[in-house]
């Protein structure tokens, strides 16, 4: 089988187990996922949804929070870490949108990667997710999975990316990454991979792989 026709195999099987593919950020328009997903580095998306009612609710649109006072978007946002350096590319972020693209949120990784607090992996959820454009969005549980499948040993998230681009096709890219990634949050989790409820062991090429249930799993 090439790497190739493994992925296809992965998706086929996985498809079905993911029916649900969307983020788990809440959102209700292009300007609300674009601050979530810049919110969500370094934290979880459930403490992102926790602060962002609030946040759109003080500051409903782009305008509002380009001109938001700094310390009351820390204040909002800060349970998420990195408070400061946040609440900067947020406001910036809006100020952008206002500015250059009349608050309509661009659909090029040239023109979003151009965007403050906005890099290739915010960029690919916001391509996939609200301009439907094959995208591979290579977060912690994404890269743990596909090196553990054997899709690539690259560490580096643009080289994560780059490898599986080369190996998925288009037509499929968006919906297995996100299969991929609730695969590692829900089964291939970080510290104890239940290889033994995995529908895609046989397809996975990751050498410790857990034959029984570990004890923490029985309940
Ligand atoms: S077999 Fe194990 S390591 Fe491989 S994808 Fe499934 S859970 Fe992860």
């Amino acid at each position: 089988m090439t790497p190739s026709e493994r992925a296809a195999a992965v998706f086929e099987r996985l498809d079905p187990v993911y029916p649900d593919k969307r983020p788990l950020l809440e959102y209700s328009s292009p300007f609300e996922l674009l601050i979530a997903v810049i919110l969500s580095a370094q934290t979880t998306d459930a403490q992102v949804n926790r602060v962002t009612p609030e946040l759109f609710r003080r500051f409903p649109t782009p305008q509002a929070l380009a001109a938001a006072e700094p310390a009351e978007v820390e204040t909002l946002i800060f349970s998420t870490g990195f408070y400061r350096a946040k609440a900067r590319n947020i406001r910036a972020a809006a100020r952008a949108l206002t500015e250059q693209y009349a608050g309509e949120l661009p659909c090029t990784m040239a023109e979003l990667t151009g965007m403050p607090g906005v890099g290739r992996k915010t960029a690919n959820v916001l391509l996939g997710v609200l301009c439907d454009r094959p995208s591979i969005v290579v977060d912690t549980h994404f890269g743990r999975v596909v090196r553990r499948i054997g899709f690539t040993t690259a560490r580096q998230p643009d080289r994560v990316e780059r490898e599986l681009a080369a190996i998925v096709p288009a037509e499929i890219r968006t919906e297995l990454s996100m299969a991929l990634n609730f695969h590692g949050r829900y089964v291939c989790t970080a510290r104890n991979p239940a290889c033994f409820r995995c529908p895609i062991a046989d397809l996975c090429l990751f050498e410790e792989k857990t034959s029984a249930p570990q004890t923490e799993d029985i309940p």
